[in-house]
């Protein structure tokens, strides 16, 4: 075990001009450095969401203490541990549990984490494949899981993917289209991903401009259940579109963080608006999501969703998952 190794650490932006609070940089650690947490991981791949996009650009106030390791998951092997749920050996994951904002995350070939924001890496996934699937595709299946829960069946009608090429809305298509669900894809790049949605199984891309425009409280039912990535405008123009007790299952909000929405959908169709959290989501939730996603997930398929690069490249990345500019997912290779 070498005693230095690289990690990305945001640290306060020494330009006092600029806007960006925080700036990062891949610094040289030791292991005297990293957290006293009861397992050491060799971390071998992490991966690229918006959160982190926020993070390594100093865009988003997300860090709630410097200096912090970025990185909200991480896959990788057991070094050493003191817990005795986990050995040395041991393949294991994290997402979220507030790594990158108060805990030290994963863009660092080693890091010392809570046993019990640990979750066994699945044999039927590699850790580069894990990190393929991430916090976006761990959340897209816990908005599936909600939809199920629900109790709509793919018979019930057409299901709509909101933020479609990005991590979460790909994950999502790739995900229901797997369990019989007729997807329709919504996109800002119909002309450069419409193949590519396909492939991962939607019916149907349409553009997402039609849902950013104001919509009247009710509109024609069209979604039994939709996964919506972006928030905003959109999310009001598509809940005005859900038929009678259908499900909006909301994670995200690429689009804004507002909501300019009426009772209209919730009080006269029963409509069912479900906030997903993933990153304090239980360990039994995760589980099942993990599981799940064992069963469903082609690993082929998966091989076609994301490329995997350099932890040096993140600051770049970072600006391009922001700009929503990233196709699909980006798994961050920490050891090159
Ligand atoms: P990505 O950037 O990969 O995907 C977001 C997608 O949203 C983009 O690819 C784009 O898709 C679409 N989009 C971007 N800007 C706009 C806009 N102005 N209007 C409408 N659509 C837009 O990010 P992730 O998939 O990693 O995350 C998606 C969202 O989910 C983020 O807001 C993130 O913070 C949130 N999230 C929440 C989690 C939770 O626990 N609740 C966990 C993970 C993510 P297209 O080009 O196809 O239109």
């Amino acid at each position: 075990m070498t005693d230095s190794f690289n990690a990305f650490v945001i640290n306060k932006n020494d330009d006092e001009s600029s806007k960006r609070k925080t700036a990062g940089a891949i610094a040289s650690l030791s292991l005297t450095d990293l957290p006293d947490e009861k397992v050491l991981v060799a971390v071998e791949y992490s991966s690229l969401n918006y959160k982190d996009g926020l993070v390594v650009t100093g865009k988003g106030r997300v860090c709630r203490s410097l200096p912090m390791v970025a990185g909200i998951d991480l896959a990788g092997t057991v070094v050493e541990s003191t817990d005795a749920r986990y050995q040395a050996g041991d393949k294991v994951l994290v997402n979220g549990y507030g790594l990158s904002e108060s805990h030290w995350g994963g863009y660092s070939q080693m890091q010392r984490v809570n046993p019990d924001f640990l979750v066994k890496l699945d044999t039927r996934f590699s850790s580069e494949q894990a990190m393929a699937i991430g916090t976006a595709g761990y959340t897209a299946m816990l908005c599936v899981m909600a939809i199920q829960d629900h109790g709509v069946k793919p018979e019930d009608g057409a299901v709509l993917v909101t933020g479609a090429a990005g991590g979460v809305g790909s994950m999502a298509v790739m995900l229901l289209a797997k369990l019989g669900y007729s997807v329709t894809a919504s996109t800002g790049r119909v002309e450069s991903t419409q193949d590519f949605l396909t492939s991962l199984g939607a019916s149907d891309v349409i553009d997402r401009a039609v849902f950013d425009v104001e919509s009247k409280p009710l509109a024609a039912e069209q979604w039994m259940a939709v996964v919506d990535s972006v928030g905003a405008q959109p999310l009001a123009s598509v809940l005005a579109q859900v038929k009678y007790e259908g499900i909006v299952a909301a994670c995200g909000l690429a689009a804004g963080m507002g909501l300019p929405t009426t009772v209209a959908p919730f009080i006269l169709r029963g409509v069912t608006l479900r906030g997903i959290d993933s990153v304090m989501a239980s360990q039994l939730r995760r589980a099942r999501a993990w599981k799940a996603m064992a069963e469903l997930v082609d690993i082929e398929l998966l091989a076609s969703l994301y490329e995997v690069r350099p932890m040096s490249e993140l600051p770049a990345l970072g600006e391009q998952i922001l700009a929503g500019q990233v196709k699909g997912r980006v798994v961050i290779d920490v050891n090159r």
